[in-house]
């Protein structure tokens, strides 16, 4: 093998699998997704939830703040009112539909931000991929956590 060969095939090639040599010593940063997810960071928004109160009023009184709030104009709220008989959320009046269209949102929170009673919140469920569009408009059955439990 001449000295050529080795100064423009083999130097290059040893040197590039030194540099391998050198990186199986350091910390892995990848994870095994989605056997293994990472813990996410404390301010993560993600999936939106609409909260209830421990008695399990909603806590959403159908006020359209979070619509006229967000940029991407992806909420859509129409409010009806409680009755003595009816009652489902804390104030006068209730959201009967809410819809977010998670297409178009880009997940700044400003929703979440302008809401008066903190109903919507955005967690931490960031696994929202699904295969029909119709599968991204999240109604408020989907949108709005369960019952509490009766102990
Ligand atoms: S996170 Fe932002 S874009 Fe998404 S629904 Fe809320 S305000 Fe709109
Ligand atoms: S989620 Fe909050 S801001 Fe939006 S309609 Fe309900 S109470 Fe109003």
């Amino acid at each position: 093998m001449s000295v050529e060969f080795f100064r423009d095939i083999a130097k290059p090639v040893v040197s590039g699998f030194g540099i391998t040599a050198r990186r199986l010593k350091h910390r892995k940063v990848t994870v095994m997704y989605p056997e293994v997810k990472r813990e996410q960071y404390p301010r993560t928004r993600w999936r939106h939830v609409l909260k209830r109160y421990d008695n399990g009023l909603e806590k959403c009184i159908g006020c359209s703040l979070c619509a006229g709030a967000c940029p991407a104009r992806c909420i859509y709220v129409e409010a009806a009112e409680n009755t003595d008989e009816e009652r489902y959320s804390a104030g006068e009046r209730y959201a009967v539909r809410y819809e977010i269209n998670m297409i178009r949102c880009i997940f700044c929170g400003y929703c979440q931000d302008a809401c008066p009673t903190g109903a919507i919140v955005l967690q931490k469920d960031f696994e929202l991929a699904d295969y029909k569009r119709e599968s991204f408009i999240y109604t408020k059955e989907r949108l709005l956590e369960p019952l509490p439990q009766v102990v």
